[in-house]
């Protein structure tokens, strides 16, 4: 990973989604540990698993230095929201950051960009690390609106964070045809998406675009990261089915340190 020439600490983010039982992810989590070595020195290194077991992995993987992220949460403080949880319960467990606008809530949970443009600030000022993601279809990147799809999605929800708080804020560049299919991006592809993304954040700050790490997701696995991570806009990856299998992730986040 470039980060001698970007100056950008490479980045790698686990996300389990519906996988893992608080039992699994204690098994899991003490497996990783003890394969990632000093591979994590170089890279900064987070895992997302299910709510219940965000206590759990916390204390884990106390004093390890990876980071625990929630997969959502409420724009409120608290309030009649049955089954949704908010920045400041995440922050009492220890939580380092959350997921934001994954697709699967795009798709599955009618999140929307309305909803992320109160969400990611919400998580900054509550002292969360919020990671957005964004992504075309396949409809879209077929139908030449790829850029239009991505300039929506970064102005709606980012609009409410203000330019020197952009850098704060990770983006994962996650086109949908590639999430679970096994049928990654192409590194140009990823490569373009992401110098696309950087340049749109470059219009509100260049100093927050240079520093703003945008990962890639979708189908990243061991045989096809290094090509991906090699880009030189490409700052690591948030990774959803390899990120479930300990030495999978753990060679990823090698690859990740170069
Ligand atoms: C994801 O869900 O964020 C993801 C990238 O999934 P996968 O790696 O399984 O495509």
């Amino acid at each position: 990973m470039p980060e001698a020439t970007s100056g950008r600490r490479p980045y790698m983010v686990g996300n389990w989604k519906m996988h893992k039982t608080v039992a699994e992810a204690r098994e899991f989590l003490q497996e990783l540990l003890s394969s990632l070595g000093d591979a994590g020195d170089d890279v900064d290194v987070g895992v997302c698993p299910p709510y219940i077991a965000l206590a759990a992995t916390v204390e884990e993987l106390d004093g390890t230095g990876v980071g625990v992220f929630a997969q959502n949460m409420s724009a409120a403080r608290d309030g009649a929201e049955t089954g949704e949880v908010s920045a400041p319960m995440l922050l009492e467990l220890g939580v380092r950051g959350v997921v934001l606008g994954h697709s699967e809530r795009r798709r599955d949970q009618c999140e929307t960009d309305r909803s992320l443009c109160e969400k990611v600030p919400a998580a900054l000022d509550a002292g969360l690390e919020p990671i957005l993601c964004v992504g075309e279809s396949e409809e879209e990147r077929d139908e030449g609106e790829m850029e239009r799809r991505l300039r929506h999605q970064i102005q709606e929800g980012l609009q409410q964070v203000p330019a020197e708080r952009l850098a704060e804020v990770t983006i994962a560049y996650e086109p949908v045809w590639a999430i679970g299919t096994g049928r990654s991006a192409s590194p140009e592809q990823a490569q373009e998406a992401i110098a696309f993304l950087r340049a749109l954040l470059g219009d509100r700050s260049s100093e927050a675009a240079e520093r703003v790490r945008i990962l890639y997701g979708g189908s990243i696995k061991p045989d096809n990261a290094a090509d991906i991570l090699g880009q030189p806009d490409v700052d690591g990856a948030l990774v959803g089915g390899a990120s479930t299998d300990a030495s999978d992730f753990a060679e990823l986040v090698a690859a990740a340190a170069g």
